[in-house]
């Protein structure tokens, strides 16, 4: 066994995560929703989400027959929503291709939508011992700096370099300590911004390390300023009720409830009284919000439309006028709920600083 996947598994025995919700278990569903919702989410975040989450759905049939809309909410301020989607799909096919059981071979369980080829390795060695090797964010970054790699990992042939490491490095037994330690020195030890080199198991062996290039190594993407787009977004207020509106289900938030978007003031005007029939008492332009998606930067004026009189709720599909209480509990994209948020209780000029921060989505 390499001397690297030694000291990995004896310092996983020893200082790794061991009694976090979804460990301690050989149910692949368990392991697969975990390893989902940990993919770009810290594991303090995941933990209430996963726990809701396998009371709601405590198995892979109950999630094949959930409205995805349920699904959603569940996953609503995890971000990444693609994840929830993928994850209700792949419930389906387990349930249509494989009787409902999830699948055993790596080739299958990859096969399923949402599951890549390092998040199948880690499920297929979590729950039945399989050998076979991961490469996630951390693991890349672990990696890079302890062999010296040069290059963005981002660049194929430098995930290539990386991954025949990774294989080369996989130890013939102990694969669950091996697999979990290499998670867990990424999120614990190995960061990317001040890494416990002092704390490390590898660290005699870390060519980074003995090389005083730690912080060099991942090689950063390169530069490249993200472009800005800009949206208006309709708060329509009738007493306490705000009107919510189906995203389609193609593009970014697929499927979740959002306030109508528009291109400006006028639309908003116009759309509030025609499309919505609503009598308005006043229109109040708020303080923009700023919203980062791994392509593009959004950002987002929110016009909170006072409401006097609204159409009787006639059923238009794809709208709905809800208590604010309610629609903070619908499946809504970050940005939307830190503006119901804002606005409940309070006007939005009180609240207006609120907006002024940058969240991360996809
Ligand atoms: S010594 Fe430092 S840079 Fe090298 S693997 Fe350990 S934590 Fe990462």
């Amino acid at each position: 066994m390499s001397q690297f996947a030694e000291a990995i598994i004896a310092w996983q025995r020893t200082h790794g995560r061991h009694d976090l919700p979804w460990q301690r278990t050989r149910d692949p569903y368990a392991i697969w929703l975990s390893e989902i919702m940990l993919q770009q989410t810290q594991v303090a975040t995941v933990i209430p989400y996963y726990r809701r989450f396998r009371e709601r759905f405590p198995d892979i049939s109950s999630l094949a027959q959930a409205d995805i809309n349920e699904v959603l909410r569940l996953w609503s301020g995890l971000g990444y929503y693609s994840r929830a989607r993928n994850l209700h799909a792949a419930a389906k096919q387990i349930v249509e291709r494989h009787g409902g059981v999830f699948p055993r071979r790596l080739a299958d369980i990859e096969a399923l939508p949402g599951i890549g080829r390092s998040t199948a390795a880690a499920i297929a060695g979590f729950a039945y011992g399989a050998r076979a090797a991961i490469l996630d964010g951390n693991v890349k970054r672990v990696l890079a700096r302890h062999f010296a790699v040069e290059g963005y990992p981002g660049e194929r042939a430098v995930e290539q370099k990386l991954w025949a490491l990774a294989e080369s490095l996989l130890p013939a037994r102990d694969i669950e300590a091996y697999i979990q330690g290499s998670m867990d020195l990424g999120a614990t030890i190995c960061l990317s911004k001040r890494p416990h080199c002092n704390r490390c198991p590898v660290a005699s062996t870390c060519a980074a390390y003995a090389q005083n290039r730690v912080h060099e190594l991942p090689t950063p993407r390169p530069r490249k300023t993200l472009p800005t787009r800009e949206t208006h977004m309709a708060v329509l207020l009738h007493g306490d009720e705000v009107l919510l509106q189906r995203r389609p289900a193609v593009g970014i938030w697929g499927g979740l409830w959002c306030l109508p978007e528009a291109e400006d003031e006028g639309e908003i005007r116009r759309s509030a009284e025609r499309l919505y029939g609503c009598e308005i008492r006043d229109v109040q332009r708020l303080a923009v919000l700023r919203h980062s998606f791994t392509h593009f930067h959004l950002l987002i004026t929110p016009v909170l439309v006072q409401v006097r009189k609204a159409r009787p709720r006639a059923a238009q599909p794809g709208v709905m006028w809800l208590p604010m209480d309610e629609a903070l509990g619908a499946a809504l994209p970050t940005p939307v709920k830190r503006i119901l948020r804002a606005l409940g209780g309070s006007t939005g000029r009180q609240q207006a600083a609120l907006f002024q921060e940058t969240v991360q989505d996809l």
